[in-house]
């Protein structure tokens, strides 16, 4: 019998529930582990305090002085709350998050004076061996070293017993070593050009943020059925496993009642989340069983990304205490739905208000219509930009492969939106005539709140969705840091806001236009310009695909492809010009991205080479010779006429036999293949070869397992099963 299997089996299905405190009601805790405004006040010198609100607020820097004392007060608070270490807290371009503790503890070199200490140099700047992380080239251009500095726009947090100091990870010669860098050029982008265009509709509008609203999927499953896996344990998804009999054919499990032990496992995480402030609100179950969702109230970006990031943490060390593992991966079984991450988002004004919010008077919904319109503009201009910011070889299991959404990005924005677009359309070149005006304002623009009202129809498998007050980029994966798709969404926004404001006052100057008249004239232009990337229908079709096609949108089904579109000419053009990106961090993230590739398919190549040998053939022959036994007891018995009692068995011993040497065949071809790819010279050739010439094999090999799987005594079956991982609760 195969122990590992059995007694993981065991061990899951003898849990009970974890116990979870009850604390108190959470808008009291909330942020209580956060160095928040309320402890700000309390624990800084009122001067101290105006320094961070303005470096938060307009990005001005503190100096040296009073970074000493924003130090002292942190540390301070943080002893209050039994603290013992501090750490830069970073997001390197590996794609999770980086810290290394140091002791607020220190003492004389003789011993003497034992103190807890924390300086402005500490808090503001440290330097981390730059060349232990990803930095796809920028190390050998330039400067080895890196250091991290303090991001004032993200409050410092308590983990554990360690204060956590979100930074920034930069080299020397001040490229970006991290995914925040380009996330807040990004954000500073389109803070200019949306204020600009915003002050054609309210002159006190001084600031735009955008805002974030993630909604994490993930699957849960027990600890020692996810460790008895060595696929789970080292690619965090199954390679192999015929699928179970029930999946979610029966639509049971969806906003199904969620079961004791991930109810406290949530319980307890969102107790974690609200120490730590982030608001998290929604949970229920997804539509696989196993597979949940989590979502926060959304946020300024920036700090949304960071709880993203920190979030992802803080529920694998949850998921310890309740004996689960959690899998982020975008496919981690085959047969069901995966996993992915929407990206809510839209844009807010220091005034309060939603940029893509219709609101009660035709100017504000013109307000509206500019910005929906140029979103629109944006994603299709750079839709394969866009494409490429969300690649990688595990999200390659969804888009492109036989899951929502497709490769191809479209926009979905409802028949509403369509039908206002349609009248837009048909406004007159140049001046307006006054009763035109007047019909747009009472009959089009005017109409938009009441319309979005009943805009309900909701379509699943868009990519980039309008939702009435937001849209919601869909396609990101489930394991990706939300920072480098918001960065290029920003980015490509900014620059398209930019665009029109030239165009406009353009118009204004030269034409003699009013600013209503050149803002319609511009609109109904790129109305025009930009119908290719919308689409309604179902993104799942055959149909969809060819008609794609033929509107010249792209289909990258697959990373190394759709990464392309990050070194392509009119990338290094917005990145640079929008200040977000120069050429050398555009293209050190493209090798580092391609890297990272030709890794994650070597390493699911190796453990499935593996697994198939040294799993599932020697059990497969276990098998066979027990067979082999009973052909032949019956042969000593019946004499001659052994084969006819003996013939099913003889057939499934010639079958396993068939798919034994099916494995053993595509392993070596396979490891050929791999040995081709890694000789060669070109990074790019060589995740192209991974794709086209490795991976296909997964699928064979996978073939032969999952029958052999069938065949065997489950007795025997070392590897445990896709009914034993999704259906133990
Ligand atoms: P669903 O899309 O599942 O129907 P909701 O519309 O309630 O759910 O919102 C989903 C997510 O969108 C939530 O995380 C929410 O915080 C976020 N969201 C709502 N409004 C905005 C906004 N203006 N900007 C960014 N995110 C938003
Ligand atoms: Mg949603």
């Amino acid at each position: 019998m195969s122990s590992i299997r059995f007694e993981a089996l065991k061990a899951a299905s003898s849990r009970k529930p974890v116990h979870v405190e009850e604390l108190d009601k959470k808008s009291i805790i909330f942020g209580s582990n956060v160095f928040n405004d309320k402890a700000m006040r309390q624990f800084l010198t009122s001067e101290a305090y105006k320094a961070v609100k303005s470096a938060m607020d307009h990005g001005t820097k503190i100096d040296r002085k009073l970074a000493d004392y924003i130090a002292l007060g942190m540390k301070e608070w943080a002893l209050t709350k039994g603290v013992t270490h501090y750490t830069h807290w970073f997001q390197p371009l590996t794609g999770t998050t980086a810290e290394k503790h140091d002791a607020f503890f220190e003492t004389s070199f003789d011993g003497s004076d034992p103190v807890e200490k924390f300086g402005g140099t500490q808090l503001v700047q440290q330097e981390p061996d730059a060349s232990s992380f990803p930095n796809g080239g920028i190390r050998n251009t330039f400067e080895a070293r890196g250091y991290t500095a303090w991001d004032p726009t993200s409050p410092a947090f308590i983990y554990g017993t360690t204060l956590c100091i979100p930074t920034v990870f930069v080299s020397y010669t001040g490229e970006a070593l991290d995914n925040k860098t380009p996330l807040l050029r990004a954000l500073t982008a389109i803070d200019h050009a949306a204020t600009e265009v915003a002050k054609y509709f309210d002159k006190n509008v001084k600031k735009i943020t955008p805002t974030l609203g993630w909604e994490q999927e993930y699957f849960l499953v027990d600890v020692a059925l996810a460790n008895s896996r060595p696929d789970i344990l080292q690619t965090g998804r199954t390679l192999l496993g015929h699928v179970s009999a029930k999946g979610q054919q029966l639509e049971d499990h969806y906003f199904g009642s969620i079961p004791s032990r991930v109810l406290n496992y949530m319980r307890d995480l969102e107790n974690e989340c609200m120490l730590l402030g982030i608001p998290v609100k929604t949970r229920h179950n997804e539509v696989a069983p196993n597979q949940f969702e989590l979502a926060p109230i959304f946020e300024e970006t920036n700090l949304a990304v960071d709880h993203n990031s920190l979030l992802m943490d803080v529920m694998q060390k949850v998921a310890e205490r309740h004996d689960f593992k959690v899998l982020f991966h975008e496919k981690p079984f085959k047969g069901v739905n995966g996993s992915g991450k929407h990206n809510n988002w839209s844009l807010a004004t220091d005034t309060g208000i939603n940029l893509l919010a219709p609101g009660k008077t035709p100017n504000s919904n013109l307000q509206f219509l500019t910005f929906f319109i140029n979103t629109i503009k944006a994603v299709f201009t750079y839709e394969e930009l866009l494409r490429a910011s969300i690649a990688s070889a595990s999200n390659d299991h969804r888009l492109g492969a036989n899951e929502a959404p497709p490769a191809i990005i479209s926009i979905f924005i409802g028949q509403q939106l369509t039908k206002v677009l349609e009248e837009l359309e048909g406004v007159s070149q140049g001046k307006l005539s006054p009763e035109e005006k007047t019909d747009l304002k009472l009959n089009v623009v005017g109409k938009i709140p009441d319309l979005l009202l009943d805009n309900t129809d909701r379509n699943r498998t868009s990519p980039f969705a309008f939702t009435g007050n937001k849209f919601e980029f869909r396609a990101v994966g489930s394991t990706a840091n939300c920072a480098v798709s918001m960065t290029t969404l920003n980015t490509i926004v900014a620059k398209q806001l930019k665009d029109f404001k030239i165009e406009v006052d353009t118009l204004i100057e030269q034409k003699d236009l009013k600013k209503d008249e050149a803002i319609f004239n511009v609109l109904r232009e790129y109305i025009k310009q930009t119908k290719a990337i919308l689409f309604e229908g179902d993104g799942y079709s055959d149909a969809w695909e060819q008609e794609a096609a033929k509107r010249g949108l792209s289909n990258h089904k697959t990373t190394p492809g759709a990464l392309k579109a990050k070194v392509s000419q009119k990338a290094f053009d917005v990145f640079t010009e929008m200040n977000v990106m120069n050429h050398t961090e555009v293209e050190s993230r493209y090798e580092i991205e391609l890297e990272e590739y030709i890794k994650k398919i070597q390493i699911e190549g190796r453990v499935l080479g593996d697994i198939a040998r040294n799993h599932v053939i020697p059990t497969a022959i276990k098998y066979q010779n027990t067979l082999i036994e009973n052909v032949k007891g019956l042969k000593d018995i019946f004499g001659d006429s052994f084969e006819e009692v003996a013939k099913e068995q003889i057939i499934i011993i010639k079958k396993i036999s068939g798919h034994i040497e099916g494995i053993n065949a595509n392993v070596h071809a396979m490891i050929d293949e791999r040995k081709k790819a890694n000789s060669l010279s070109s990074i790019e050739e060589m995740a192209h070869a991974y794709c086209d010439n490795v991976k296909p094999y997964f699928d064979v090999i996978r073939y032969h397992a999952d029958k052999l799987e069938l065949e065997v005594d489950n007795e025997l079956w070392t590897l445990t099963k896709y009914r034993e991982l999704l259906f133990t609760k």
